[in-house]
């Protein structure tokens, strides 16, 4: 085994822990917000918003609605599109 692969599996490591950190809101388990989606959501108009618990796109909310109730899991984790953004880029 190279010595240059263990330093560069570190600094994955690394990064990968200071990411986790940045976020504010709870990493999604299931289905991935990406920070695509949440553009075309809020470009969409259509009062997009997610849940950030298990990823389910819901309509009809305000964009900086906040701790929803999920109709996918029921938990108090559906935030609109421009929220979630705002605290996860
Ligand atoms: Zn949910």
């Amino acid at each position: 085994m190279l010595p240059t692969n263990d330093d560069k599996l570190t600094d994955n490591l690394l990064s990968e822990r200071k990411r986790q950190r940045s976020a504010r809101v709870k990493p999604v388990n299931s289905v991935k917000i990406t920070q695509r989606r949440l553009m075309a959501a809020i470009e969409s108009d259509n009062g997009i918003g997610f849940c950030v618990a298990c990823g389910e796109e819901t309509s009809g909310v305000e964009p900086d609605a906040r701790k929803y109730r999920c109709e996918s899991c029921g938990k108090s984790a559906v935030y609109g599109a421009e929220e979630i953004l705002f605290h996860i880029a």
